[in-house]
């Protein structure tokens, strides 16, 4: 670890006190008869009815967390500042198993209750719509570990959430992580910024969101603590707790933290992920500015650990992506995953089956990357995907509201196909233009497809709808706009997979 971001550090600090040194305001005197109700117990996702919560807005969490890789311990006191949207007799927060010790709301204890995933909390006065609180849990125990068996018996099963490796541990997992390791109001809709303070073993690193802030060490245990001012969707946010080998410099003015698990020799991972500047740079020339103020990887040797994730600022990735392929195929999953910092992390779902919002335009990135690093042509890889049959998973619906599913592999590819339909349709200057503008008017927001289809439409002049829904949703094939001579191309490989899949053979994604 060498460089420290001085300047970074100042202003974050200075942000952090600001938003920390918020009195929280007690309830005002009634204005008039007021009715307090629950907040509900969901924020309102049909596909995911319990995610988030209703009656509140979260603005920050300062998150203090110790874990003991030894015991597998972990002991934290979250302070969440919020506003209150309507008036509220109690509220709830996810929080997924771990033991709840005391519950504070605007410095008075207050009551709580479990039920399944949902803290009930009372406080000991109704909260006033429009007025912000502060709530302090205090709650310990072991992470609730998510498993399954690998279809390949001779396989580990695959982890995801909050995953044990062999030093340490580290937390990925979509829709739904964050409640595994903090109470939060779990969902995409409510962002917010955030202050990690990590506490660990001497000798171990734990990597958060944000920028660095440096560490101490004190009793035999070190302290890493971390800042992420711009908003953050509860799935992207991490920690990552091991022996990671830290390459920390600054590019265009912002940190970039690289950490590789230290038992991954240096010539694995460290060429690929090292181009995270390069390529973020070459992302910006097409989506506009990377929007937020620091970049890196995080890459974990741990075999369980099966995806990569797009946690904000710092993505996760087995290391296992760089064992398969070749190296361009590799950086392609980093331009993924860096695509995503623009399209999921910054702009972000409002529902969850909008999921090709995310995977659509990642894929798409994906593509032009590969095109701008000699890999394959945007066009080869959109026609590779066209060929297939209609009735391959790859052509089911690349969003379905009322269907029991949210997300699959037609997310991505025909999301990304849809993408490349709409810029041979628009022209390029427009087409990246729609880009530009869908990053930049939702920046740290949340959208939909209809806002998206609206926007498209309004920047090409002319009603998309019907172009974009048959490509997106219809269940005819659209005429190809891109066509290839068959023999020009490669079909996906035979058992090419239908959901992304890190332990196949790379499906030309
Ligand atoms: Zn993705």
């Amino acid at each position: 670890m060498a460089r420290r971001h001085r300047h970074g550090r100042t202003l974050v600090a200075a942000a952090m006190t600001a938003l920390l040194g918020v009195a929280p305001a007690a309830p005002a005197a009634a204005a008039g008869p007021a009715t307090f109700t629950p907040g509900a117990p969901g924020i309102g996702d049909p596909h995911l009815p319990l995610a988030g919560n209703g009656g509140y807005d979260v603005g920050h969490y300062d998150l203090d967390v110790r874990y003991a890789p030894g015991t597998d311990e972990l002991t934290g006191h979250a302070t969440i500042l919020a506003t209150a949207t309507q008036h509220l007799s109690r509220f709830d927060l996810d929080l997924t198993g771990l033991t709840v010790d005391a519950v504070r709301v605007n410095d008075r204890p207050a009551t709580w209750t479990r039920d399944g995933g949902e803290l009930v909390i009372t406080p000991s006065r109704g909260l006033r719509k429009g007025l912000p609180f502060r709530v302090d849990v205090r709650y310990h125990g072991v992470p609730v570990r998510y498993s399954f068996p690998d279809p390949d018996p001779t396989q580990p099963p695959y982890e995801y959430g909050f995953v044990r490796t062999d030093d340490g541990a580290i937390v990925a997992g979509e829709p739904e992580s964050a409640a595994l390791w903090y109470p939060v109001n779990d969902h995409p809709r409510d962002k917010a910024t955030y202050s990690t303070h990590l506490t660990v073993p001497d000798g171990l690193t734990a990597i958060g969101n944000g920028v660095p802030l440096g560490s101490s060490t004190h009793d035999g245990w070190t302290t890493w603590r971390w800042a992420a001012l711009t908003p953050i969707a509860a799935y992207v946010s991490t920690m990552a707790i091991g022996r990671f080998r830290v390459d920390q410099h600054l590019h265009d003015g912002r940190p970039t933290v690289i950490a590789v698990d230290a038992a991954v020799a240096p010539e694995v991972a460290d060429p690929v992920v090292g181009r995270t500047d390069e390529i973020t740079d070459y992302l910006e020339t097409l989506f506009g500015p990377y929007p937020f103020e620091s970049n890196g990887a995080i890459v974990e040797r741990h075999d369980a650990l099966w995806f990569a994730l797009e946690t904000q600022t710092r993505p996760i990735y087995p290391v296992s992506y760089f064992t398969m392929g070749s190296p361009q195929f590799q950086a392609g999953v980093v331009a993924h995953e860096l695509t995503h910092q623009w399209y999921g992390d910054s702009v972000s779902l409002t529902y969850w089956y909008d999921l090709w919002l995310n995977e659509g335009f990642a894929t798409y990135g994906e593509w032009l990357w590969g095109e701008h690093d000699g890999y394959r042509t945007v066009r080869e890889r959109f026609n590779t995907f066209y060929t297939l049959p209609m009735d391959s998973p790859f052509w089911a619906p690349a969003y379905d509201r009322e269907g029991e599913q949210y997300g699959g592999i037609s997310a991505y590819m025909r999301g990304g196909m849809t993408l490349h339909a709409l810029r041979m349709n628009v022209g390029d200057a427009t087409f990246f233009g729609i880009l530009r503008t869908w990053a930049a008017e939702h920046r740290h927001g949340n959208a939909t497809t209809d806002q998206f289809i609206a926007l498209a439409s309004r920047l090409a002049g002319r009603d998309l709808r019907p172009f974009l829904q048959a490509w997106l949703v219809g269940a005819e094939k659209p005429p190809n706009p891109d066509p290839l001579p068959a023999s020009t191309f490669s079909a996906p490989a035979a058992g090419c997979p239908a959901t992304v899949h890190i332990r196949t053979a790379p499906c030309d994604r």
